[in-house]
């Protein structure tokens, strides 16, 4: 199953992180991961919403998501850097 449906299918996805976007559990959905560091690769948004969403919308949603815990300069160069 890869499609976005919505912040109501949490009710189905209890204890798993989804998409900042669509709000969808990456149950449903399939997470697109970015590689930050050696090892390290964080998923905030579903890779329909990564591919609809320009730069600054992507990195909105990974600082929203990791941007009080994370290195955030590491995330945010990451972002941009991930195709
Ligand atoms: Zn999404």
């Amino acid at each position: 199953m890869n499609i976005r449906l919505g912040k109501w299918a949490r009710w189905f996805a209890p204890g798993w992180w989804g998409c900042a976007r669509c709000k969808t559990p990456f149950r449903f959905v399939e997470a697109h991961r970015v590689a930050v560091s050696m090892g390290v690769r964080v998923a905030a948004m579903c890779g329909k919403c990564w591919s609809g969403a320009d730069t600054d919308e992507r990195i909105y949603y990974h600082m929203h998501r990791f941007g009080d815990r994370a290195d955030w300069s590491a995330v945010r160069s990451a972002v941009i850097d991930e195709r």
